[in-house]
């Protein structure tokens, strides 16, 4: 392998009908560097940034993907550094007449034979790890449960050596909320579900504080709960365990660590007895996302993943994409690649249903691109969309979660959430994602502590800089070294080992995490 900073001035071009490339060497390339076809820089341009491959007059048309993702604001000549301070942004796509379903792919065909070791659960589903989470109520019992985690970890864990951590699902919400609000849905059932995820195994157990408006009841209604076959055989229904801080029995501090490690150890048993099995590839239920993005998220680690999506979908897996406020742009793509008209309608239902949220905050469309996006070579939410959606890969759409909700099928699915990392995270949880695939190119140390995350670095400047928190290098793309397919079968390989235990990221090494933050719409009192 050639050093990065000897390798002949290269860009990367995505379609052939773009007026820019992007530079793909590290460290960019100065004024005056002359490309293989003759193309000479009139610009210092950075790494990841756009060059304008043909003279640019005021007002012409910037096309990157085959897509219009703005308009030249002065003249600009071939060889020169296309930035965002140079562009005007299109506006979005309306939502009426769309393309509905229109885009037939032909079918995949089949992969199979590919299969993990998972635990499976009562409710059908698999889980990539055995752990035991502690669901809260309210925001008000987090110190407590918090502290009865450390303990339990300490003096219960060892003695349940198939039972991976314990977590405390904590959170903001509970109290101090409009609960009877439409949209209080939205954080509600994303409680409900994330505590219902495949690696928790059906184990459910609250602490709830007393006095808050999210009872225990209304977080998680009779029924909710899946039997366990531990409970044994005429079992009609899974009692909800809940302790209750304020419960009378309870007298000082200790006596309240005690209820929870008491309940825990009755978990910590029946999840102590599972056992990992051979299940298909088809019962992963993978969330895909992407944060920290620069130009080569669309060049190399998304489309990457975007192959994976496909052999995911091919070995009848579950995988989910989201992030409206960045496939907003690209809507027309998505509407014609539903596989039927309700699903097309149901995310154009999502997109207003966000255009609206947004507006009544007064969003300006032009802040979603950060300052590091801009700084990697993403000038805007378009070329920033563009790159975004390739996650999805070429699969038919066959369905739409609205946030929150729970996948009920398998196939590509369109889980509708913010495009912040955490609230995307979180989200996807609740959807009961198995397996996180996030892919970054600026840098993030994101994780979670529920499900295992890949972290898919876009460059290799930064998988070699950051080589023990990337697990895979897409980098290699632009360096000429592997192809998309050899980076998104590695993909698909690493995701079977991962959900198998067999190997653990970089995250779960350095037990990275970030907080769950639940989307909530509806007002605070
Ligand atoms: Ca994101």
């Amino acid at each position: 392998m050639a050093d990065a900073n000897t390798r002949p001035p290269l860009y990367i071009r995505i379609h052939a009908a773009d007026n820019v490339a992007i530079v793909a060497n590290d460290g960019g390339l100065k004024t005056g560097a002359t490309f293989a076809d003759g193309l000479v820089l009139v610009d210092n341009v950075p790494q990841g940034h756009k060059v304008a491959l043909a003279d640019l007059a005021e007002g012409d048309a910037i096309v990157r993907y085959n897509v219009v993702i703005g308009y030249a604001q002065k003249s600009l000549p071939r060889g020169s550094w296309v930035h965002e301070r140079v562009m005007r942004m299109p506006t979005a796509p309306e939502l009426d007449g769309l393309p509905i379903a229109t885009v037939k792919p032909p079918a995949l065909p089949p992969l199979e034979g590919y299969t993990f070791e998972g635990y499976r659960n009562a409710d059908g589903s698999v889980g990539s790890r055995n752990i035991l989470a502690i669901t809260q109520t309210v925001q008000c019992v987090a110190g407590v449960t918090e502290f009865a985690v450390q303990r339990i970890k300490a003096e219960l864990l060892p003695k349940f050596p198939n039972v991976d951590d314990v977590v405390a699902l904590e959170h903001s919400y509970g109290c101090g909320v409009a609960i009877d609000a439409p949209d209080a849905i939205i954080p509600i059932r994303t409680l409900r579900n994330i505590s219902l995820n495949p690696n928790f195994g059906g184990e459910v157990m609250v602490v709830s504080l007393g006095c808050e408006k999210l009872q225990p009841e209304r977080l998680l209604p009779p029924g909710t709960i899946p039997i366990t076959d531990q409970r044994g055989e005429g079992a009609t229904d899974a009692a909800l365990d809940v302790v209750c801080l304020q419960d009378d029995a309870h007298v000082g501090f200790m006596s309240m660590i005690d209820s929870v490690m008491r309940q825990a150890e009755v978990h910590l048993a029946r999840l102590n007895a599972r056992r990992r099995e051979t299940v298909p590839a088809s019962e992963l239920v993978v969330g895909v996302q992407c944060g920290g993005s620069d130009a080569f998220s669309g060049v190399t680690a998304n489309p990457a993943v975007g192959f994976a999506t496909d052999l995911l979908v091919r070995a009848g897996a579950t995988v989910m994409f989201s992030e409206t406020t960045e496939v907003r742009d690209g809507i027309d793509q998505l509407t014609s690649r539903a596989s039927s008209p309700e699903v097309a309608e149901a995310m154009i239902r999502e997109m207003a249903w966000y255009d609206a949220y947004l507006q009544k905050g007064r969003v300006d469309r032009s802040a979603n691109t950060t300052p590091g996006n801009k700084k990697g070579g993403l000038s805007n939410i378009v070329e920033k969309a563009m790159g975004s959606i390739v996650k999805s890969g070429s699969a038919p759409i066959t369905g739409v979660l609205s946030p929150g909700e729970k996948v009920r099928q398998k196939g590509l699915i369109y889980a509708a959430t913010p495009a912040s990392d955490f609230i995307c995270g979180t989200l996807q949880l609740a959807a009961g994602i198995n397996l996180h695939i996030f892919t970054t190119g600026r840098g993030t140390p994101y994780g979670l502590a529920e499900v295992p995350v890949i972290k898919v670095a876009t460059r290799s400047d930064l998988a070699r800089r950051w080589h023990d928190l990337m697990d895979v290098n897409a980098g290699r793309i632009a360096d000429g070294d592997a192809t998309i397919e050899d980076v998104g079968w590695e993909l698909f390989r690493l995701m079977l080992d991962v959900a198998s235990g067999r190997k653990k990221t970089w995250a779960e090494h350095w037990k990275l995490h970030n907080a769950l933050v639940l989307f909530n719409p509806a007002p605070v009192t």
